[in-house]
């Protein structure tokens, strides 16, 4: 049987390292120590106001062969790296975009993420490509992961998101920011909540994870209570699809070697909203037609969504800076009384605690509620606090919001 299409290699040259290779413009931060692979460029959507990622920008499809010139350059320089070290960047030997190649390096080659913002619309057996050539290559890659939009994976045969991770796609990330129609129409995210449910439900289906980034936030303060609504409501039918947990699976089948797939399908991460200058939102925003809520506000969205998640069962992730409590994480359910107790901590502080710890989140002070009794931490941002003459609490969480934007 013939190898399937880029998994046969051909020989890499001093050429294929010095020629260099596209790097998209994000990825999420788990992936920071992953080699970015781009197999499309920028957005095909590129419509969400609150989005500042693509605008101005056109997408387009990149030529496979290409992409697969891309991985081999990578490859190369690898290669490069592993004999001569980071002085071959400085003495112009490899070009600057190596940087990325070293993280992955130093991280042991174990993750590749495919880049930009929906590299599923390939066609599923160009993408297959991209990844036979990845593993070819880079034989210690154990991870593949991508960005995906909901309404192209809702729109994938089965068979072909199975080919997908037979492939070796192990996560897909989709950014769910909202379950709530409403909220969606209103940010133009051009996807329905069912669509996220089936995307969800057809990539857990295939035995790939799945990742979820919730913005809390988004519904603006007149949408709030939809879009939790919404978003817990979109979970749990997503949740419900995932397949059972390895323990559970392997209990009831009493002993027989367990097909248990990963042990974490189904994450949540939060991406607290905020509004980007130059934006569609930033417009509404300055003509009174949305209102950021405050930290106090996205901390009650968040409270309602994992009051309203039930015994859905995924994994919750607070790993990004515009989150006000990055110690926000656990395994749902069994640790959501504990999570709540952490909400309803925060929320029941005096409203010039819940400021000050707000603006010392944003300061980069505190990083856990318990900071707040910490006198090193709260003097550091007491005295940020000198060029406010008797803020009140409104005015200080006016300012926290407004220093979220440039966490984005
Ligand atoms: S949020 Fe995603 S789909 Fe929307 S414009 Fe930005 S990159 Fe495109």
């Amino acid at each position: 049987m013939s190898a399937p299409r880029g998994a046969e290699v051909p020989e890499l040259t001093a050429a294929d390292a010095a020629r260099g290779f596209e790097l998209g413009p994000i990825r999420p931060p788990s992936e920071a120590q992953s080699l970015l692979v781009r197999v499309i460029r920028n957005c095909t959507w590129n419509r969400c106001t609150f989005c500042p990622v693509y605008k101005g920008t056109k997408a387009s499809q990149r030529d496979v062969e290409d992409v697969l010139a891309d991985v081999d350059a990578m490859a190369a320089v690898a290669s490069v790296l592993h004999e001569k070290g980071w002085g071959a960047v400085r003495a112009g030997e490899l070009p600057q975009e190596s940087y990325q190649v070293e993280l992955f390096r130093r991280a042991g080659e174990r993750s590749v993420f495919l880049q930009d913002a929906d590299p599923c619309a390939v066609k599923p057996e160009k993408l297959a490509a991209v990844i036979a050539r990845v593993k070819a290559r880079f034989s210690s890659v154990e991870r593949v992961t991508t960005y995906g939009r909901a309404r192209t994976l809702a729109r994938r045969a089965p068979e072909q998101l199975a080919l997908l991770h037979e492939a070796g796609l192990t996560r897909v990330h989709l950014g769910l920011e909202s379950g709530c129609d409403e909220v969606l129409q209103a940010v133009d995210k051009g996807v329905t909540s069912e669509e996220l449910i089936a995307a969800g439900a057809k990539v857990l289906g295939a035995g790939m994870e799945l990742c979820f980034y919730l913005m809390p936030g988004l519904g603006g303060r007149s949408a709030a209570d939809a879009h939790v609504a919404g978003s817990a409501r979109v979970i749990r039918a997503v949740a419900a699809a995932a397949p059972p947990a390895p323990a559970t699976r392997a209990a009831s089948q009493a002993g027989a070697a367990p097909d248990a797939g990963p042990a974490h399908p189904f994450v949540v991460r939060l991406r607290t909203a905020a509004v980007s200058p130059g934006t569609p939102l930033a417009d509404r925003a300055a003509s009174g037609d949305f209102v950021l809520p405050d930290d106090v506000e996205v901390v009650r969205e968040i409270r309602g969504v994992l009051d309203q998640v039930g015994d859905a069962r995924f994994e919750l992730r607070s790993d990004h800076s515009l989150n006000l409590l990055p110690e926000l994480e656990g395994s749902l359910p069994a640790d959501r009384e504990r999570l709540l107790t952490l909400l309803d901590a925060y929320l029941a502080l005096p409203p010039d605690e819940q400021a000050l710890f707000a603006l010392g989140a944003r300061l980069g002070a505190f990083r856990r509620l318990a900071d707040l009794d910490d006198p090193q931490r709260r003097a550091a941002v007491e005295a940020q606090l000198g060029g406010y003459r008797q803020p009140s609490p409104d005015e200080l969480l006016a300012a926290a919001r407004d220093l979220r934007a440039r966490f984005i």
